[in-house]
């Protein structure tokens, strides 16, 4: 197993740059290595907690716990068809690069979610989404490792009860799963998502591609949101309310009600 190290300071190791300390670390680089860190946790009478890119938590001051911040590594073609391919992404990757690499192979599909901060093995956990696009389309597979057990163990795409920025990972019934690797089914012949009108409206004019909508949501990303690494954050704090159509209905007409007053007031 990689080192297993005390009293390491995550400050590098998360989006805020918060000043946390883990009691015990390890970087781990294999399905092995994370099986070993569950047996060392058990034996020490600690708790796990896996860490990817770090951009999606806020650490205390102190965690008196076994780290694992997962390092697994790599790409592989799980099945090949003439109009799609099954594609493994190790959980250590990071996700933009992944997303690059996919789209590089001509594996279409996840440009619009290009750009997300992370890795490859957080992007089920929240079922990560954005501009008309959410990854739960696009996952057939997540392979796992059980913190309690070290028994390995692959989830269907139900199985993982995805929902709107939500998982079994984040309920505590699905807290015990550590994700190695995703396995994503791509297409082969170039898929385009321009549900999201920004995106519609800033391609209106131009060819409309897989690339070019790569291009367009890097484009956008980085004009609207701030890079982490200049200016430490998490992205949102909130979820998008999720109303009935009714209820939006009402919300929509009262406030154009009240817009059409402040403008006439405004126009007076
Ligand atoms: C500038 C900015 C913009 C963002 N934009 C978006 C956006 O558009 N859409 C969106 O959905 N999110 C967005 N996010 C949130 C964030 O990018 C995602 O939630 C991302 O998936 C987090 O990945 P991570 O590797 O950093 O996870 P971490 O922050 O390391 O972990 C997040 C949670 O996932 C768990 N976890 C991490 N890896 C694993 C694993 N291998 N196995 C099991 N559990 C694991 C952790 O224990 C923790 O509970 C944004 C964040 C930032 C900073």
């Amino acid at each position: 197993m990689n080192a297993l190290q005390t009293n390491v300071s995550l400050r590098n190791f998360n989006t805020l740059r918060l000043c946390s300390n883990a009691a015990w670390f390890v970087a781990a680089r294999s399905v092995d290595e994370v099986q070993e860190c569950v047996h060392e946790a058990r034996n020490r009478g600690l708790p796990l907690f896996t860490l990817g890119g770090g951009s999606n938590v806020i650490l205390g001051p102190k965690l008196d716990a076994l780290i694992v911040h997962m390092n697994i590594l790599g790409t592989e073609i799980v099945e090949e068809a003439e109009t799609y391919a099954i594609v493994r992404i190790g959980a250590g990757e990071v996700w933009h690069e992944a997303v690059l690499w996919a789209h590089r192979e001509g594996y279409y599909g996840l440009e619009n979610l290009a750009l997300i901060p992370g890795s490859a093995g957080a992007a089920p956990v929240q079922n990560i989404g954005a501009y008309g696009a959410e990854v739960k389309h696009f996952i057939v597979q997540v392979n796992v490792v059980n913190s309690v057990s070290g028994e390995c163990a692959q989830l269907s795409n139900e199985e993982c009860e995805f929902g709107y920025r939500d998982s079994l990972f984040k309920r505590e019934s699905g807290k015990h799963w550590v994700i190695t690797s995703v396995d994503f089914r791509l297409s082969k012949v170039p898929v385009c998502n321009l549900e999201y009108p920004e995106l519609k409206r800033i391609l209106s004019d131009k060819p409309v591609t897989p690339s070019s909508i790569l291009d367009a949501v890097i484009a956008i990303r980085t004009k609207k949101l701030p890079d982490p690494s200049d200016q430490p954050n998490v992205g949102s704090f909130f979820k998008n309310p999720i109303v009935s159509r009714e209820h939006a209905k009402r919300l929509h007409d009262e406030h154009k009600r009240k817009s059409t007053r402040l403008n006439s007031s405004h126009d007076v």
